[in-house]
């Protein structure tokens, strides 16, 4: 089982007490982007593209305690950016799990070796490393050769220190399902506790818009990457019912809310993906996010999301209505024969607005006009492999 058995319990029970208290909306998955400045810059990545400014900015350590104070959500992913440059890491990890939350701190994995004593085996931690796919198909998404094994050499020091490891794998198109497949098949090998999988979401600020998959070949892809996997052992870290959404046998809309998503503008409307503005309290986020303009069918930006942040709460949500349903598709695996079912109609769907320009300027205007009268000092260091700018006063 790639989630303990205990985790699963926990957040099982804390959805069945949602729906007994009658919550329409709750989190399950905090997100928090406690930074945007990363050490990579991959091909697919919509976060990264801001002035430096806004990348020097981090999310203290009392404001990630009060994110999870305000969304009180079982299980905590750590995002970014790259969360290992934040220098206070290690005390909010430490701050999370003592609050008995899950913290799965995603990272790219370079800076782990540095940084591993810094951290210690916890029930409530588990490392999430972003790997995907192969050495070809991961050192092509991020950009950079050589990221792959220094990966899977990150994976595998943590794995000896006795840490849990998940890994992160993200498909885009072109991707090859027996190459994948293979994939799979070798992390299992290497000990990964387990796989969390999904198609990109094709960011507007992503410097490669040829390779985001659309429905349809997501579909495909992951009834073929399925079909292969019949009668092996993947674990992986998702709801089964997620991966049955995946080969096109749900037909799920989005639950944005599932998964709310901190980082250093606010709380983010609607979603992990989606930047159309920004709430100042969690509260204010889920009482005042017009959520019916959002979700595949409904909004243009939305037409081809299948990510795991937007419908993985959906499909535990669904397990908690159907437990005999997730049973059948976690004793068999995802249907990957059966005609899939109906595509939700874009029809009637409302035009993208872009918003970026006018966030980046209001930030940057906000930044500005908190400057001490002197100006702030910015230094340069070599933070792993390249320089990196960090203003003093964000760190
Ligand atoms: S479909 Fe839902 S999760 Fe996906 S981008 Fe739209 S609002 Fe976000």
């Amino acid at each position: 089982m790639a989630v303990p058995l205990m985790q699963a319990v926990r957040v099982g029970r804390y959805v069945v007490k949602q729906h007994l208290l009658g919550r329409k909306r709750y989190p399950l998955v905090l997100m928090l982007e406690p930074l945007f400045r990363c050490n990579l810059a991959c091909s697919g990545c919509g976060k990264i593209d801001y002035p430096a400014q806004i990348l020097n900015q981090r999310l203290s350590l009392q404001e990630c305690l009060d994110a999870d104070a305000e969304a009180d959500a079982p299980v905590i992913a750590i995002a970014g950016g790259e969360p290992l440059l934040h220098k206070e890491m290690p005390e909010i990890v430490k701050g999370l799990t003592a609050r008995k939350k899950y913290v799965y701190l995603c990272t790219n994995g370079l800076l782990l070796d540095k940084k591993l004593d810094d951290y210690e085996p916890n029930p409530f931690f588990s490392w999430d490393i972003h790997l995907d796919g192969d050495k070809a198909m991961h050192d092509s998404s991020v950009c950079q050769e050589g990221v792959y094994e220094r990966a899977v050499a990150a994976i595998r020091k943590a794995k000896e220190r006795g840490f849990r490891v998940s890994i992160n794998c993200t498909l885009f198109d072109g991707a090859q399902p027996e190459r994948v497949a293979r994939f799979f098949d070798e992390v299992m090998a290497l000990g990964v506790d387990g796989v969390m999988t999904a198609p990109g979401y094709a960011y507007e600020r992503a410097p490669d818009q040829e390779h985001f998959l659309n429905r349809q070949k997501t579909k495909q892809l992951f009834r073929d990457i399925f079909r292969l996997g019949k009668g092996k052992k993947w674990r992986f870290t998702q709801s089964p019912l997620f991966l049955n959404f995946l080969a096109g046998n749900e037909n799920y809309h989005c639950t944005p809310w599932g998964k709310p998503l901190r980082t250093v503008f606010g709380w983010q409307r609607p979603c992990y993906l989606l930047g159309e503005g920004y709430a100042k309290t969690f509260k204010e986020l889920m009482d005042d996010t017009a959520w019916d303009q959002y979700g595949t069918g409904a909004y243009e930006k939305c037409a081809d999301c299948m990510v795991h942040s937007g419908y993985e709460s959906t499909a535990v949500m669904d397990a908690v209505k159907r437990p005999w349903h997730i049973a059948k598709v976690a004793l068999f695996g995802p249907e990957t024969e059966k005609p899939m079912v109906p595509e939700i109609s874009l029809a009637n769907q409302r035009k993208a607005e872009y918003k970026y320009e006018a966030q980046v300027a209001e930030q940057v205007t906000l930044l500005e006009s908190r400057k001490p009268a002197r100006g702030p000092r910015v230094r340069v260091h070599k933070a792993e492999d390249k320089p990196v700018e960090v203003a003093d006063a964000a760190d």
